[in-house]
């Protein structure tokens, strides 16, 4: 077993018998659910809608060597300048450069998953920029030096009393401070951050084919600031974010939102198409988007998985998870967490290292249920797990284990070479520590049942 894979299975256990965390997600599941029951009963034909959904992110992700250029010769005509980076490492070294040319020492950033994937905050730290989050959640997270938990909602691990302990510690506001209060507090330190920040780092919910446009999707309209103050702005993307016309955004945006917080749409949208232009009073001088690969090509190889590639990052499929519900957004240690994070981390960062991660799921289904772009999530789970065993990546004795296994269970003679006392001799030699100190290993018969079938025939006969 990796090392990654025992940390993943100590903190895993640890989590699931916290149970002021178990307290905390189930209240805050609990009213996203009662949300999201209302955002989608808006929807007059909502199957229809995730089936069209999923038909166009199909096509998209099948043609990603169309649409992506036709982003890239829409956005240039605007003025707009695109980066191509191949992993983390190369858009780290671009937007560095774009830093040191306009000699930026601060940065104020939006909510965004690619640049948590890139680890861009502490690369810039590294170079001497400040990065400060402007999205309420990722900004408390910031404060406790912490990472997302979850892809919409990064502090959903916190109740509102451990957040007004925080910024009572550290803002010095009162220990009993109401949400409204502390958001009020969050507000005047972030303002003035705005006004002096060099540069505003976004991610994107879409990119837009036919009119080179990234669209933005928030809730506090932190994001809009971050993309006008600024002198320059940079989008991180994901190259599968991609939809292929301006028009498509009445079916992404109501399904994001719904899906994601239970809105009919989430409060500010913006679509931004390049920078500032010569008779525009508002907006950056320079608008730079980083093309994103970063692993997604490798998915897009696998002809079955790549379907994963249509995730619109609603968050919809960790909300569901009792597995995420119980083990927590930290436990998975990495950007993507839940069911999602579970069938695309092993692709973007290695299966030797993740493949864990496909058996992190109970099997129910209930992620491909809720997911609006209807990604066959828990199908995908069985496919890396095949592909796993497939490379050679489990342990040798494993792999002996089933194919013993298999021999024995298809040769009738050979189940029936040994008694119940030897099978469970073996199952708790080689199974015990796999099957869980929580679960009592199941008691093999002592006479198998086609032996006393045999027997009973005899006696009756007799
Ligand atoms: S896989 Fe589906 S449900 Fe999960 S985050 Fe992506 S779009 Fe949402």
């Amino acid at each position: 077993m990796t090392k990654v894979a025992a940390d993943f299975l100590e903190q895993a256990d640890e989590k699931a018998f916290d149970l002021a965390h178990r307290k905390t997600i189930s209240f805050n599941i609990g009213r996203y659910d009662a949300a999201v029951a209302r955002g989608l009963a808006k929807f007059e034909n909502l199957e229809g809608s995730k089936r069209k959904a999923h038909v166009i992110k199909w096509k998209v992700i099948e043609n990603l060597d169309k649409f992506l250029p036709e982003f890239e010769a829409n956005f240039l005509k605007r003025g707009g300048k695109v980066i191509w980076a191949n992993d983390a490492a190369e858009a780290q070294k671009e937007i560095l450069a774009i830093m040191q040319r306009a000699q930026a020492k601060t940065v104020i950033k939006s909510k965004s998953m690619t640049t948590e994937e890139i680890h861009l905050n502490e690369f810039l730290e590294k170079h001497g920029i400040e990065s400060l989050e402007s999205d309420l959640g990722e900004y408390i997270v910031q404060l406790l030096g912490q990472k997302p938990y979850h892809i919409v909602t990064p502090a959903m691990h916190l109740s509102k009393e451990e957040i007004a302990k925080l910024f009572h510690e550290k803002f010095q506001t009162p220990i009993d401070a109401t949400p409204e209060q502390l958001t009020q507090k969050a507000r005047e330190l972030l303002r003035e951050k705005y006004l002096r920040a060099d540069v505003g780092i976004t991610g994107g919910n879409f990119l837009i084919a036919d009119t080179g446009s990234v669209a933005l999707t928030e809730n506090e309209g932190n994001a809009r600031l971050c993309t006008t103050f600024p002198k320059i702005h940079i989008a991180i993307v994901g190259i599968e974010k991609i939809i292929p016309s301006i028009a498509d955004l009445d079916l992404y945006w109501p399904l994001l939102a719904s899906h994601g917080t239970g809105q009919n749409l989430t409060v500010y949208n913006t679509l931004l198409s390049g920078p500032r232009g010569p008779h525009e009073s508002d907006g950056p001088e320079e608008m730079y988007v980083v093309l994103l690969d970063n692993g997604r090509t490798n998915l897009l190889a696998q002809k079955e998985q790549r379907q994963a590639l249509n995730c619109i990052r609603c968050g919809a499929c960790l909300n569901a998870c009792p597995v995420y519900k119980n083990i927590g957004g930290h436990t998975y240690n990495t950007t993507y967490s839940g069911p999602i994070g579970s069938i695309i981390t092993p692709h973007f960062k290695g299966m030797k290292e993740f493949k864990h991660l496909s058996y992190a799921s109970s099997l129910c289904g209930k992620c491909s249920e809720v997911c609006p772009v209807k990604i066959d999530i828990h199908q995908m789970l069985l496919l890396n797990r095949r592909d796993a065993a497939a490379e050679h990546q489990n342990p040798k004795a494993e792999e002996i284990g089933w194919k013993l296994w298999k021999k024995g269970m298809l040769k009738r003679s050979w189940m029936d070479a040994v008694g119940g006392k030897f099978k469970n001799f073996l199952l708790q030699k080689f199974f015990k520590k796999a099957w869980g100190k929580y679960r009592e290993m199941p008691q093999v018969a002592p006479k198998s049942f086609a032996k006393q079938w045999e027997e009973q025939k005899k006696t009756k006969l007799e």
